[in-house]
């Protein structure tokens, strides 16, 4: 049994674990991290069933300003991650076009934009129907008016996690470390105890993704957070006008969306409401889950490929046999991880008389937990933990060494700010 001293222990190698590591070897040069994962190799979780997007438009000024920061690590990785790792991350800076179909939809897509300026980003635009046509001929003319974020794209997530890891020499990483729970005593955390032995670090990090419930659940802890299955599906081919170089197309509502994948593939997603009916059956109906399922495949819905399809197909006006409507696409691989967020005793609107409506946050919490010295927490990252992970590991690493925030804005990611304005779904 080995008995090892730290002094920080992540626990989880997924983007908010691995840009843990890299964020606090940056603040505190030396720091001796010990980065515990479970599986055979970093990056196991949600991450495998993400899209891998990044984009800048984001309402709230937490989000605009956490993402401003994180795409610009992104795009300098050489810089910040060291020699190579631009070109491992693969970054493709193809922009996202938000689709508008109908006059309303115009409507709506143009108050987006204005407020979006409002807020500072200016590079967001507005095109109407002659400028969607002009710039994205290949679209078609079923599309009267977009929102374009021309700083945005995707990455490859994987070597994200892995540059965070390899640019951070005080860090040790262990794999396969199984039955992790946390000591702690008189509100002191202690380290952690696992199959394999105990670790002793004065400063614990909670980054386990979805896994993070049951872990905190095992160490006589609880965490507000609810699960969302969502779904993927990349296939192999994609029809000849949809170019390489295109970007990312999401829908009117309920916003089924596509972007090129590689050389002659496609991803899509849809964010569509789910419930615990056919997982669960006989319990009470939610729309999340409280604890992550033991075989998460038993929650694909086989439907979602063609259905997203259908949508898109209907949506783009593609015929039967033509465009997103051809059966070719329904080849290739379905996927499934967890977007995990805020419950309602974390995410509420409170009127005059304090009555408490809740609402589905986006905003992740990055925060001490509250009552035990030395434990914290970078959990929550919902739809977007993977392109929000630079500035979430800043913001982690300022908490832990008592730093002023990088941006007051963060406060916004404490776990006891109950709500912000526009802190809702985009898509
Ligand atoms: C369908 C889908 C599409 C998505 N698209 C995007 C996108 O386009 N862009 C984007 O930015 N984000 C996207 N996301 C969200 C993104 O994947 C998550 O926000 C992100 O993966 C969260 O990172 P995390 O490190 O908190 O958790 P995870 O990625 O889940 O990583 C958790 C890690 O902890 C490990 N672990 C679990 N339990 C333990 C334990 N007890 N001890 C030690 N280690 C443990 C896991 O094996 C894993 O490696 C998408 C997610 C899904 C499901």
């Amino acid at each position: 049994m080995m008995t090892t001293t730290a002094d920080i222990l992540i626990i989880g190698g997924g983007p908010a674990g691995a840009a843990a590591v890299w964020a606090i070897e940056r603040a505190m040069p030396g720091t001796k991290t010990i980065l515990l994962e479970a599986r055979d190799r970093l990056g196991a979780g949600s991450s495998t069933a993400s899209l891998e997007n990044f984009r800048t438009c984001w309402p709230a000024l937490c989000f605009a300003k956490q993402m401003e920061r994180s795409v610009h690590v992104l795009m300098n990785a050489d810089e910040y991650l060291g020699d190579g790792a631009k070109l491992s991350l693969s970054v493709k800076k193809r922009g996202y076009l938000f689709c508008g179909f109908t006059p309303a939809q115009a409507e709506t897509l143009k108050r987006d934009v204005a407020h979006l300026h409002h807020i500072g980003l200016h590079h967001v635009e507005y095109l109407d129907a002659d400028d969607v046509a002009y710039r994205f001929p290949w679209l078609g003319r079923s599309v009267i008016a977009a929102k374009y974020d021309p700083i945005a794209g995707w990455l490859d997530s994987n070597a994200l996690i892995y540059a965070y890891v390899r640019s951070s020499p005080s860090v040790t990483v262990m794999t396969d470390v199984q039955n992790i729970t946390i000591r702690m005593e008189n509100n002191r955390v202690l380290g952690v105890t696992t199959a394999n032995g105990t670790i002793d670090a004065p400063v614990v990090v909670i980054a386990a993704g979805a896994w993070s419930l049951p872990l905190a659940k095992a160490s006589g802890l609880s965490l507000p957070l609810v699960l969302h299955p969502r779904q993927s599906f990349t296939t192999f081919w994609r029809h000849g006008a949809f170019p390489e170089d295109a970007p990312m197309l999401i829908g009117a509502s309920p916003a089924a969306h596509v972007r090129p994948e590689a050389k002659d593939g496609a991803i899509f997603g849809w964010e569509y409401r789910w419930n615990t009916k056919q997982a669960l059956p006989g319990a009470p109906v939610h729309e999340h889950l409280t604890e992550p399922m033991e075989r998460i495949e038993t929650l694909k819905d086989p439907r979602f490929p063609s259905l997203a399809q259908m949508m898109l197909a209907r949506q783009f006006k593609h015929h039967p046999g033509e465009g997103f409507a051809d059966p070719r696409y329904l080849r290739g691989s379905h996927n499934i991880g967890y977007y995990v967020a805020r419950d309602a005793t974390v995410a509420y609107r409170s009127d005059a008389m304090g009555n408490r409506t809740p609402y589905e946050s986006e905003r992740a919490i990055i925060d001490q937990y509250p009552g035990v010295d030395g434990l914290f927490m970078s959990v929550a990252h919902v739809g977007h933990g993977i392109m929000s992970s630079p500035a979430a590991g800043e913001i982690l690493a300022s908490r832990i060494f008592n730093l002023p925030l990088p941006d007051p804005a963060y406060v916004a990611f404490e776990l006891e700010v109950p709500y912000i304005e526009y802190d809702n779904n985009a898509l």
